[in-house]
């Protein structure tokens, strides 16, 4: 009997574990759907992923690998991964590794088939990258999500930049009482003196630069 949509979903979500981010959650559980309307059934095999777990792995095919005064080498299997404790999307838990399972749901198939890849496909339309793309070491069952952090979305910003993001930037500096000329998008001097002031205000280096942390201290206006 062909597995239930559900099963695969209730699996996923155990497997993911509560650190998971919401919208990486949110964006595999599409994707298990819109690959199973394709008959293809997909399942959830890790999400998020504790430090120490992740030195675990990264110790799997080598001789020696010291975390918090704790080895974890393991020379007796095959190198997993290349990323360290805090290098891996998944502890952050915006990476998730996926497997295609049997049409009874009961076993796993590793094989990196043209189901496969169209999974990877559904999974880039969705907004993940996937290790299969990666040149050095492809990681077939690896989808990750970058960018999710807001403040890593919003670019540097100079003087002499223009648009929308300094526009925004303005009209933050203008309710945080910074600002008072035009909200034009271009980042002149008197911005600059305005971010200056602000970010001395707020223990930030004021280098008239905005970067991620003065970006979150505007967030609050
Ligand atoms: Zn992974």
């Amino acid at each position: 009997m062909t597995v239930k949509l559900e099963t695969l979903i209730d699996r996923s979500i155990t497997n993911m574990r509560d650190g998971i981010n919401p919208t990486v959650k949110e964006s595999a559980l599409e994707l298990i759907k819109r690959a199973y309307d394709e008959n293809i059934y997909v399942q959830i095999t890790s999400g998020y992923r504790g430090m120490e777990e992740q030195a675990a792995l990264y110790g799997q095919g080598r001789e020696t690998y010291v975390y918090n005064g704790k080895d974890y080498g393991d020379p007796t299997k095959p190198i997993v991964t290349n990323a360290k404790p805090g290098q891996s999307n998944h502890n952050f838990g915006t990476a998730i590794d996926f497997v295609l399972m049997n049409d009874d749901g009961d076993r796993a198939i590793w094989d990196v088939n043209e189901k496969w890849k169209r999974v990877a496909e559904i999974g880039k339309e969705l907004g993940f990258k996937w290790g299969g793309d990666w040149t050095s070491f492809k990681d077939y069952p690896h989808l990750e999500m970058k960018d999710l952090n807001p403040n890593s979305s919003r670019p540097m910003l100079h003087v002499g930049d223009t648009g929308e993001f300094v526009k925004q930037l303005q009209e933050a500096l203008t309710r945080a009482g910074f600002f008072t000329g035009s909200c034009d998008g271009i980042l002149g001097e008197m911005t600059k003196q305005a971010l200056i002031n602000f970010q001395e205000a707020n223990n930030l280096s004021a280098d008239g630069v905005a970067g991620p942390m003065t970006w979150e201290a505007l967030d609050m206006y």
